[in-house]
């Protein structure tokens, strides 16, 4: 999440006196999806920063058979490169493009900021590989210097790539009983599909335009539909944007403790719960291609 230090100065500095530390979660059992899904982040998260995390995450897309791509960028005085790769679907459909940023700020290891939006986006590249969808031709975009103002996002839109169907984000997707949803319009094809498969899944979902700064603001600037999802806890919601509102709360919400903190280590993410909303997002993103190309295009 960008654009965040100067409120988050604002605001650490009132929280400083009550901070404390997260609990470290269990980790999962060996084997499973849920154990996958955590060594990928711990992959990433364990990587020297910059360099060391791109092939990161180049070793996690051929990992999975996607033939990836890097696609430099010049902007302003940033200098970076994103990683772009098709997944599956005929050339001809129109696209579903899944993405999230894999750079980090200096202090932790990023593992909540953002490896565990990575590995969620490596995830459901690998299902929709194996079974793809029926309507729309899916690609994933992993972004670099997001930190920095959602630099690799808005280099990607500004350098006249393919308009998608939908641009699906991640970000933050440490641990929760909530998928946050941020949805520009409440009755998207996708928010009524992620819905459908929340309740489908019994787990809880909160979606609304109210959401902290992060790369699907790069194609809603350009026109572009997209939405973008995280998981948290369901009381940390309010506490989140009552932050970003420069109005911090008595107790600060765990994420916010987390992220841009040397807190931000493998150690602090619950797999088992991140794989529970993997299934509902898979789930969700099936149920809004089956609504055809016509049927979507609301977003
Ligand atoms: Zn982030």
């Amino acid at each position: 999440m960008s654009i965040r230090n100067a409120i988050l100065a604002l605001s650490g500095l009132l929280l400083a006196a009550c901070a404390h530390v997260p609990p470290d979660m269990p980790p999962p059992a060996p084997g499973g999806a849920a154990h996958d899904w955590r060594e990928t982040v711990a992959g990433i998260a364990s990587a020297d920063m910059g360099d060391g995390r791109r092939h990161a995450v180049e070793q996690g897309l051929s990992a999975i058979g996607l033939d990836w791509k890097a696609a430099p960028f010049v902007r302003d005085d940033d200098r970076g490169a994103n990683l772009l790769a098709p997944v599956a679907g005929d050339a001809d459909a129109p696209l579903l493009l899944l993405g999230a940023h894999f750079d980090r700020v200096d202090t932790g290891q990023g593992a909540t900021d953002n490896a565990s939006g990575t590995a969620v986006v490596l995830t459901l590249a690998e299902r929709l590989r194996e079974r793809p969808l029926a309507h729309h031709r899916v690609a994933v975009a992993l972004w670099d210097l997001e930190e920095r103002g959602l630099v690799g996002a808005h280099a990607y839109v500004e350098q006249g790539r393919e308009q998608p169907a939908l641009y699906v984000n991640f970000d933050v997707f440490g641990w929760g009983d909530t998928i946050w949803m941020m949805s520009p319009t409440p009755d998207a094809g996708i928010a009524t599909a992620t819905r459908a498969s929340a309740d489908a899944a019994g787990i809880g979902l909160s979606v609304g335009d109210q959401y902290p700064p992060t790369d699907h603001l790069a194609f809603l600037k350009a026109g572009w539909p997209a939405v973008s999802y995280s998981l948290v806890g369901a009381a940390e919601i309010d506490g989140i944007l009552s932050m970003y509102a420069g109005k911090p709360p008595a107790t600060a919400p765990r994420v916010m403790e987390v992220i841009h903190s040397e807190h931000d280590t493998v150690e602090k993410v619950d797999a088992e719960s991140a794989v529970r909303a993997i299934d509902a997002i898979e789930d969700a993103l099936r149920r809004w291609d089956a609504m055809g190309v016509e049927g979507v295009k609301d977003a």
